[in-house]
């Protein structure tokens, strides 16, 4: 059965109990009952080049669909894994079954793109997480520059000593790194100038008043700014329309996250939105105008 579903979901038979029962006891007993039946799931979200809306990868986000309770957010279920260590086990799945996975978006898109996968403190502090990280680039054949690995200020600030080890082996694989919810820590700039950060991603809660908080502008200028002057790339997260989209790419904003140019979604329907942008590209621009 494993072998069976392994690529899809992740499934293994029998995970060692070890954190502390101080939350939802029930939800964390559903969660290796989860494990074993193979509820977890991935979902994907197109990040995408806010001038052309062309997907230029993907963001990994992981679901878990519970027979009787139904979708449980990450929000409720990342927290409790980060504390019984099954964090490093989902982790780990998630990380292998993405860069699986881009390998087939790109057969279908027939370009180059890339998967961004968010990697928790507990993940990012694990002895085995290089190892970790090698499996799901050799097993998956994608190259480091492929990869973005997710963290927050957060992780970084815990232990700035082991993060710069961690990070600079991280840069011999090629491997980006993004600052997930970036602004929303409570680090100093600093950081930016000692780790070789590749992404800024500013987090929803700036972009969501966009364009009428006077603000949420300014911040998102102040950032766009800095990375420009840091040679970044930032990656606008919870855009939903199109006047945000517009005021962040008028103001040099290149990539865009958001239920505005797409959902998180299946990898079945993201290969078909990847199929319907590749022969959209490939329609005269008349057509092209037509066809949206
Ligand atoms: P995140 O990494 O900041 O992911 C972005 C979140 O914003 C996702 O929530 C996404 O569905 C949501 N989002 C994207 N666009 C929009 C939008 O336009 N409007 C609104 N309202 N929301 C939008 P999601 O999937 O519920 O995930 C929540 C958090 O859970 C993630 O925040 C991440 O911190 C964590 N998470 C999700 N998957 C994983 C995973 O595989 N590993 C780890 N360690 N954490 C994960
Ligand atoms: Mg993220
Ligand atoms: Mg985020
Ligand atoms: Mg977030």
């Amino acid at each position: 059965r494993a072998k069976e579903t392994g690529k899809a979901r992740c499934v293994v038979y029998s995970p060692k109990h070890s954190g502390p029962p101080e939350h939802d006891i029930s939800l964390e007993a559903a969660m290796f009952q989860a494990v074993r039946e193979g509820e977890f799931l991935l979902y994907y979200q197109p990040i995408v080049d806010a001038r052309t809306r062309e997907i230029q990868g993907f963001e990994t986000l992981m679901r878990w669909k519970h027979p009787t309770l139904g979708m449980v957010p990450p929000a409720r279920f990342i927290p409790i894994a980060e504390t019984n260590g099954l964090i490093n086990l989902l982790g780990a799945w998630a990380l292998k079954a993405a860069s699986v996975q881009l390998k087939q978006f790109e057969e279908v898109a027939k370009r180059r793109l890339y998967i961004s996968v968010n990697i928790s403190p507990r993940q990012f502090r694990n002895d085995k997480f290089l190892d970790v990280l090698d499996d799901a680039l050799a097993f998956s054949g994608l190259s480091g520059e492929q990869l973005v690995l997710e963290i927050t200020e957060g992780t970084l600030m815990v232990d700035p000593i082991h993060a710069e080890t961690i990070l600079s082996k991280m840069a011999l694989r090629k491997a980006r790194i993004a600052i997930d919810d970036f602004g929303t820590g409570y680090s100093s700039l600093a950081y930016l100038k000692r780790f070789p950060i590749s992404v800024l991603k500013i987090d929803r809660t700036f972009i969501r008043d966009l364009p009428g908080s006077q603000k949420d502008g300014a911040i998102c200028n102040a950032v766009l700014d800095l990375a420009k002057h840091l040679d970044l790339s930032v990656v606008a997260e919870g855009v939903e329309t199109e006047e945000q989209l517009h005021y962040l790419d008028d103001r040099g904003c290149q990539y865009i996250q958001g239920y505005l140019t797409g959902k998180p979604m299946p990898a079945n329907v993201a290969m078909t939105a990847l199929k319907e942008s590749t022969y959209a590209n490939l329609l005269p621009e008349e057509l092209r105008q037509v066809h949206q």
